[in-house]
């Protein structure tokens, strides 16, 4: 199946490491071209070298504002254009209701949400204007089945699916696709942080190679994912009880 990506222009935030990085190694491998961020510079130059194809890297930290526009706008000087944007950002630290401070909510609505937001307000409007695009957002299988001890994860993620269905419907007579992509758990540094071992919740015994999780984006950046809009697509083993 021909995906219909080469030389398509594609932002994907955080990814100098794991699920973003599988994403956008996938994404160049069918001919894309990438514009990667994250917050450090020696990661991100060394993942910007393994990518095949035309690659601006900048650091950003994506939960400022003032940076996703500056990131987008030379994005746009480099390749005239943006056609997939991959909204991601690492995860809030595990917490239960009452060890989480006010500025622990804060930080995890400006990581997850608000992040997505200005990559959403800076992207999606050059894409109307093309009258084709993919804006995907990475969330977390917690947005269908809450995991005990992530409580600002579970709840703000849920904010960004709100958002996603939203603009799924605006977005929807301009052939800009919106979709959302909930990893279960994959082995990434993420998963390492939390400490889990999951495997026995996992009808398929294991945990995802973060390849697995990028090879459902990669096909939902592309041409051929064209009637797929407003969806939470879960990659997760058959973790999530519920049908
Ligand atoms: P990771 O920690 O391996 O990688 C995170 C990436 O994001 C890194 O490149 C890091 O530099 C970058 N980053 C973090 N904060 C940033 C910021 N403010 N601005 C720019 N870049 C930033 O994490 P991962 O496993 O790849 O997870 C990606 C997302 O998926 C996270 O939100 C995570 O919580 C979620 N998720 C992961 C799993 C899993 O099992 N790995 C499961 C469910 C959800």
């Amino acid at each position: 199946m021909d995906l219909g990506l080469k030389d398509r222009v594609a932002i994907v935030a955080a990814a100098s490491k794991g699920l973003g990085k599988a994403v956008a190694l996938g994404l160049a491998r069918e001919g894309a071209k990438i514009a990667l961020c994250a917050r450090g510079e020696a990661e991100l130059r060394a993942t910007a070298a393994e990518i095949p194809t035309e690659c601006l890297a900048l650091t950003v930290d994506v939960s400022v504002e003032s940076q996703v526009a500056q990131f987008v706008r030379a994005v746009v000087e480099r390749f005239g254009r943006i056609d997939i944007c991959i909204a991601n950002a690492g995860g809030p630290p595990a917490r239960q209701f009452e060890s989480a401070s006010i500025s622990d909510w804060r930080a995890a609505i400006d990581l997850n949400f608000m992040s997505t937001l200005y990559l959403a307000r800076e992207t999606l409007p050059l894409m109307k204007q093309a009258r084709w695009g993919r804006f995907l957002t990475i969330t977390s299988v917690a947005v269908k089945q809450p995991i005990d001890g992530l409580i600002l994860s579970n709840s703000v993620r849920s904010a960004v699916t709100g958002l996603v269905k939203t603009l799924s419907n605006e977005y929807a007579p301009f052939n800009v696709l919106v979709n959302n992509v909930c990893p279960g758990y994959t082995a990434t540094e993420r998963l390492k942080a939390l400490g889990a071992k999951p495997e026995h919740l996992i009808p398929l015994g294991r945990v995802a190679r973060p390849e697995e999780f990028a090879d459902v984006v990669v096909f939902l950046a592309s041409e051929r994912a064209s009637y797929i809009t407003g969806s939470s697509i879960l990659v997760d083993g058959g973790m999530v009880r519920s049908s």
